[in-house]
């Protein structure tokens, strides 16, 4: 089960939380008040820790937000659009709806993260060493956030793709060379070997008697899928610019009404007519479209009962390209509405739909024909 909760919304920014990340905040929470805080002074009452624990733990995953924050605003004023920031167990992430459009911009992007981190991490050494005669807790609490944000601005600046190190050294050899894929590429391999060796040597550490060994394991698995699918985005995003919409939809496509039940749409027109995509109407009013995808995301026993309104993607969610749009702008489209096709639009009429498969088809035919 996947969820996320909105938290709040800062300079336009949504704020989620992802559920994964309860675990980790736990996780923080019952070291600091069960050990850390309990080995560092004495208190009269325990639930002092609990108290001193939970806010700690807090102000690390406000920290995390800080980091992001820093990433998402500079990524803002250079233009860019900022989905959102979602904290999870790993940490947090911010979706910013496209790729930095030069090596400067990506640079400074990149490293703005690693510097807001140190800065809290500097600022809370010094509210460490400023409160030490008044207050041991708050001095070791603070001790603690310091030494946090050290850990993550430091372990973000490792070179590889795409941590924040990385895309600074994919900025260098994209100013250098002139070639964001190739820069991409060194800078995509650099972020596997790291992953290898986080996953060896957590292997390593689990085997020696540490537990927290797996959790490097975790994050080694977790930085090798991002740094090969970072890759391959932007290489299919290189080769998706050159086609156009036209070049990409299909023209075939039919209406059907939206209480049809599902089994009928799938015997009588998916398997029949061998189509994966339809335009769905209310009488004369386009009321959305519905895919091979839609359908596949329910059970077959729940055909028969399913009408195609209830899987469709509705009129007022569906995005529309023209016949110009490039094929790495529909993707891009694709990824940020989280739908799987786009109706193509020309003078008011739909001329084509373009699904998510459609964009990988023509990729594979054309690789396979060497074009
Ligand atoms: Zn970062």
């Amino acid at each position: 089960m996947k969820h996320t909760w909105k938290v709040a919304r800062i300079s336009g920014i949504d704020i989620k939380v992802d559920s994964s990340w309860l675990v980790i905040f736990l996780l923080f929470t019952f070291s600091l008040s069960a050990f850390y805080f309990p080995q560092s002074f004495p208190v009269s009452n325990r639930m002092y820790y609990w108290l001193l624990g939970l806010l700690t733990s807090l102000l690390v995953f406000a920290s995390v937000l800080f980091h992001e924050l820093a990433h998402s605003l500079t990524a803002k004023k250079q233009g860019e659009k900022v989905e959102d920031i979602t904290l999870f167990i790993l940490g947090g992430v911010a979706r910013i709806s496209d790729e930095p459009g030069t090596p400067q911009k990506e640079f400074v992007m990149a490293l703005v993260g690693p510097v807001s981190s140190f800065v809290l991490a500097l600022f809370f050494i010094l509210v460490s060493v400023l409160v030490a005669p008044f207050s041991k807790p708050i001095q070791v609490a603070a001790a603690y956030l310091g030494y946090i944000n050290a850990i993550v601005g430091g372990f973000n600046l490792l070179p590889g793709f795409p941590m924040d190190g990385g895309r600074v050294l994919r900025a260098i050899v994209w100013k250098a060379t002139g070639d964001l894929k190739r820069a991409t590429r060194v800078a995509s391999q650099v972020g596997q070997g790291i992953a290898f060796f986080l996953i060896f040597f957590g292997i390593f550490r689990f085997f020696r008697g540490n537990l927290g060994g797996l959790w490097l394991v975790l994050i080694g698995w977790f930085l090798h899928n991002a740094s090969v699918q970072g890759y391959s985005q932007v290489l299919l995003k290189s080769s998706l610019e050159g086609l156009k919409a036209t070049d990409l939809m299909s023209k075939d496509f039919q209406f059907v009404e939206s209480d049809l039940p599902l089994e009928v749409l799938v015997q009588d027109y998916v398997l029949r007519q061998r189509e994966r995509v339809f335009l769905v109407k209310e009488g004369e009013k386009l009321a959305g479209i519905v895919c091979l995808e839609d359908i596949k995301k329910y059970p077959r026993e729940r055909w028969p009962e399913l009408r195609v309104r209830e899987v469709m993607t509705p009129a007022e969610k569906i995005i529309y390209v023209t016949p110009g749009t490039t094929g790495d702008q529909i993707l891009q489209r694709l990824a940020t509405a989280n739908v799987n096709q786009v109706p193509v639009l020309e003078d008011g009429q739909v001329i084509g739909i373009v699904c998510r498969n459609n964009l990988l088809q023509v990729l594979q035919l054309r690789t396979e024909l060497g074009i």
